[in-house]
């Protein structure tokens, strides 16, 4: 018996056993289905460093003075179906809440390329990896996966890039959605240290995370990775909060 067929089995007995249903309607099959897709909001792009409107997602030229993303794009308003999703990615279901949500992904990208275009054409230079927010090894220990790794990856895989560790997080920070905006950015710094040396710094960098909040936390990774000889960063989130 092929392997596919093998493994076209085992999904069968999983279907069975773990049935999946459209966190939108609640019908059997999917996590979402392709009448809920239609729902989720898509985003607009901001300027990562001020947060105002920017139709690709640079950095305005002005705000040019800290070491922050050279742009951000996100697929996502952090609401709805899409929050419940993305909740229940961290707490078990990665996986296979992933391996629907990444080719909806692709899709969104695919389908409005003028927007993603500045995003895209530095995604293929050569050279550009993928990296993501580490979590605290502890952390990462008791839930097994870090969800924004696995996120990169999936992306990285279909745009035939890497995704490498570069970051390490240091000590446990409290959660960010307890905080003020203020004590988010205060909270973060100082927590993330490099994993490479400055003379083998990659050029450019996409990092990946689940959802763009206040940016605290990857205003602050992108800092390390800019302070360590990184050139360039862009900001990837599957959603973004309005
Ligand atoms: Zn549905
Ligand atoms: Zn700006």
């Amino acid at each position: 018996m092929s392997g596919k067929w093998l493994k076209g089995i085992k999904e069968t007995i999983l279907d069975i056993l773990f049935p999946k249903f459209c966190f939108g309607c609640g019908k059997e099959g999917e996590y979402l289905c392709s009448k809920c897709f239609l729902f989720l909001s898509e985003t607009n792009f901001i300027c990562p460093d001020c947060e105002k409107t920017e139709y690709f997602g640079r950095r305005h030229k002005n705000c040019r003075i800290r070491r922050s993303p050279d742009g951000m794009v996100s697929l996502w308003d952090y609401e709805g179906v899409l929050k419940k999703m993305i909740l229940e990615m961290k707490y078990g279901l990665a996986l296979d809440v992933l391996k629907e949500l990444a080719p909806y992904g692709i899709h969104v990208m695919e389908k409005d390329e003028v927007r993603f275009l500045e995003f895209l054409s530095f995604l293929q230079k050569e050279g550009t990896i993928f990296t993501y927010v580490p979590l605290f090894t502890k952390r990462e220990k008791e839930r097994g996966f870090n969800q924004a790794e696995l996120i990169s990856k999936h992306f990285s895989h279909f745009f035939k890039k890497e995704t490498l560790p570069l970051l390490k997080k240091e000590k446990e920070t409290q959660y960010q959605v307890l905080l003020s905006r203020e004590e988010r950015f205060t909270n973060v710094k100082g927590a993330f240290t490099p994993l490479f040396k400055k003379d083998n710094a990659p050029q450019r960098v996409i990092l990946v995370d689940d959802v763009w909040t206040s940016g605290a936390t990857m205003k602050e990774c992108c800092r390390i990775l800019k302070e360590n000889g990184v050139k360039e960063v862009w900001g990837f989130t599957l959603s973004k909060t309005n």
